[in-house]
């Protein structure tokens, strides 16, 4: 069985396919040579992901999988949420992202955040969701060169170092992403 993960973000694929490697093939957009953006108009997390499941789907008519996902600030209200790719405006850019982050952060005592992580599944008639959610604090100046977007400042609970310091096996098991694919391949694996 194939799936097509619809991301062109190779960060993101690398992390699903290895924690898929032992049940189903997964290819990227790069991968099959689909070169088009996916919109991403939705207001919720669960609206997006679906918006770009079904871009795919509509396309290419094969089961394909998608993923939304939010950075949560509790000082910020929960922004920048839904708009975390884009936060500091177009060109959609993850330094500049960051960097708005903390100067929005800078005389904030509360650095509870959270990320979540909504996937839409679409395969034939079916569509479904699933959802991962890990919890945190935002740091005071970036940490750390793996992952990527706005791991430099997240140190999950439970842990000393941010995802950008944190073995890529350890930020699946416990990440937003992770958590929301260990549910994904859960399903996969009862079918
Ligand atoms: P997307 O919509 O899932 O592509 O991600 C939305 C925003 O969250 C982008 O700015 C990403 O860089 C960021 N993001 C997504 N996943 C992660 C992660 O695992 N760590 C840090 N930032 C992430």
């Amino acid at each position: 069985m194939e799936l097509i993960f619809a991301t062109h973000n190779q960060h993101k694929s690398k992390e699903i396919k290895k924690m898929t490697e032992s049940i189903v093939s997964v290819v990227d957009l790069e991968d099959i040579g689909f070169h088009t953006d996916i919109p991403e108009n939705g207001d919720t997390l669960k609206a997006n992901a679906f918006e770009k499941a079904a871009f795919v789907f509509n396309q290419t008519g094969k089961a394909v999988f998608a993923d939304d996902t939010g950075l949560e600030v509790d000082a910020l209200m929960g922004r920048p949420g839904v708009h975390s790719a884009r936060y500091a405006g177009e060109p959609k850019s993850d330094k500049a992202n960051l960097e708005k982050l903390l100067r929005e952060m800078e005389d904030k005592e509360d650095r509870k955040a959270r990320f979540r992580t909504v996937i839409c599944y679409m395969i034939n008639d079916e569509v479904l969701f699933f959802e991962g959610i890990v919890n945190g604090t935002i740091i005071r100046e970036k940490r750390g060169k793996e992952g990527f977007g706005y791991d430099p400042v997240f140190v999950p609970d439970g842990y000393d170092k941010t995802f950008a310091e944190i073995d890529l096996d350890i930020k699946n098991k416990i990440s937003h992403r992770g958590r929301a694919f260990q549910e994904f391949v859960a399903y996969l694996r009862s079918k």
